[in-house]
């Protein structure tokens, strides 16, 4: 089973996520055993302090670093674990990320909040810095929440059917395909009619043309980085002849 410890000055933030659908059956099912610890206990003085006012002034408080220091030292199973501090300042969060993650057996995430960390907590523990996007939030228990749903649906068996993640969005770079379900016409938008037709080798590669043309129009960037087969480059000829053609 694979673990997860969380430290965080919100533990009741993740009462509700941790307790519903796809995180909630993974522990109950036996993937995945999430802990939510309070950082606050770390703190030794009598108001439990976690955090002071910056070195060279200005507005904000800095997270203490000794808390953070004696309660990474206390999770921290020996060579298993992997810390990851959320910060804005971390690498990008991405799907390859959550990939590489889900081969570890046990995370410790680290939730900052105010001015962020002491930097010395950077210095000392060398933490895999994560941030989920190019916007400030006010902690790292969204981050942290972010991060862990992308990464335990990637636990094989949590999902239950293998297929439903194989062509998500960014799994092989390109975006997911266009998905229909009942009713077949819906104020006079119709489903495809290849969707219809039961023939399975028409409909998977009607799916990769439209993820082909849905990446090319949203996210052109991803088209660049993908393998394309020769499939992919004649299904693209043809997308653009359609294009051409309105
Ligand atoms: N002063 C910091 C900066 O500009 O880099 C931002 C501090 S932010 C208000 C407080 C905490 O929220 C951060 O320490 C981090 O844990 C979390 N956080 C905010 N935005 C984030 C993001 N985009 N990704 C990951 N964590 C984030």
């Amino acid at each position: 089973m694979r673990q997860y410890d969380i430290l965080t000055l919100f533990p009741g933030f993740f009462q509700g996520p941790l307790s519903e659908s796809i995180l909630k059956r993974a522990q109950q099912r036996g993937f995945a055993q999430i802990t939510v610890h309070d950082l606050r206990s770390y703190a030794h003085d009598r108001h439990a302090i976690v955090d002071d006012r910056p070195y060279g002034g200005g507005a904000g408080m800095v997270l203490k670093p000794e808390p953070i220091l004696e309660a990474v030292a206390n999770l921290r199973l020996e060579q298993e674990t992997h810390l990851v501090l959320l910060t804005p300042q971390g690498r990008p969060f991405k799907q390859a990320i959550a990939q590489e993650l889900v081969e570890h057996h046990h995370l410790l995430l680290v939730c900052g909040r105010y001015e962020g960390f002491d930097e010395r907590v950077r210095a000392l523990l060398a933490p895999d810095e994560i941030s989920i996007g190019d916007y400030v939030l006010t902690g790292g228990e969204l981050p942290a929440l972010v991060l862990l749903d992308a990464v335990i649906r990637l636990i094989p068996g949590v999902l239950g059917d293998e297929e439903s993640a194989r062509y998500d969005s960014f799994v092989d770079t390109l975006l997911d395909f266009p998905h229909y379900t009942r009713p077949q016409s819906v104020k006079g938008l119709a489903v495809p009619d290849v969707l219809l037709s039961g023939d399975h080798e028409r409909i998977r590669r009607w799916r990769r043309k439209e993820a082909l043309r849905r990446t090319q129009v949203r996210r052109p960037d991803l088209l660049q980085q993908a393998e394309l087969d020769e499939e992919d480059r004649q299904l693209l000829t043809e997308i653009d002849a359609e294009e051409e053609n309105g």
